[in-house]
């Protein structure tokens, strides 16, 4: 039964993710959510077969029927990530499953905040840019969730609240004394969004998981790319934040947690 849980949560994550797809292409396009599936190059509507998520991209080889023009790999990797990310919430919530209420909205919830997080982390890495709508209303839903979450499971702390303004606080003063040019204010507020939704303890462990993940990419973008990727090239931060708070969030990590990587018996 469990795992029947997690295989359909993966199923509905992949279609899910077909869809976080679409709007992540479609987003500040002028193009409307709404509407068949195209094909960029030759503007052909896609038939049903062609729609079925990580599927269709190995049935077709990962090129259009018509004009073999290649289909961005993100898509598949898009839908697959989303799946998994929605089985681990499946997994991390597990004890509430005898609770199906309880439960599914944890589930429900979490999964909205996910797929704003994989719009906005895949959106960011391929345009530098987190897009402001998605990013108020992710914070402005964490923020109302510390409110609402009072009658059920999760007890609010004051700490959440201030956690949402202390983490990008230091990280706020860094882009104004730099201008912008060591961080940018997309960043600031993912890190505010970030603190009210994982608090204060598990928001300082997903900045820092971000920032030895960033140093250890960093290092490695130099050696083998050489001067392609140099010190002054732009690497978006936001995917490193989200990624950061996904290993904190999934394992539960927090500063103690984190702290103890550093005390060996
Ligand atoms: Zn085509």
């Amino acid at each position: 039964m469990y795992f029947l849980t997690i295989f359909l949560i993966f199923m509905l994550g992949t279609c899910i993710g077909s869809f976080l797809n679409v709007v992540i292409y479609r987003f500040n396009t002028g193009m409307t959510l709404g509407g068949r599936s195209f094909c960029m190059t030759c503007n052909r509507k896609l038939a049903w077969y062609e729609l079925v998520p990580v599927f269709s991209f190995l049935s077709l080889g990962g090129k259009c029927r018509t004009c073999k023009t290649s289909i961005s790999r993100q898509y598949p990797l898009v839908e697959i990530a989303t799946g998994l990310i929605f089985s681990m919430l499946v997994s991390r919530f597990s004890e509430f499953l005898p609770h199906t209420g309880v439960f599914l909205s944890h589930l429900l919830y979490h999964m909205f905040m996910w797929s704003l997080l994989i719009v906005i982390a895949v959106y960011d890495f391929r345009h530098k840019i987190i897009p402001n709508r998605l990013m108020y209303i992710f914070i402005l839903v964490a923020l109302c969730a510390l409110f609402v979450s009072a009658q059920g499971t999760i007890v609010p702390s004051p700490s959440s609240l201030l956690a949402g303004i202390a983490i990008p606080l230091p990280f706020a003063a860094i882009w104004y004394l730099s201008r912008g040019k060591w961080m940018g204010f997309g960043d600031v507020k993912l890190m505010s969004g970030l603190g009210f939704y994982l608090g204060l303890s598990q928001g300082i462990a997903a900045v820092m998981l971000s920032f030895w993940l960033g140093a250890v990419v960093g290092i490695l973008l130099i050696f083998f790319r050489k001067s392609k990727y140099g010190m002054k090239s732009e690497i978006p931060f936001g995917p490193f934040l989200i990624v950061g708070a996904l290993i904190a969030f999934m394992w539960n990590i927090g500063l103690f947690e984190l702290a103890k990587v550093f005390i060996f018996k």
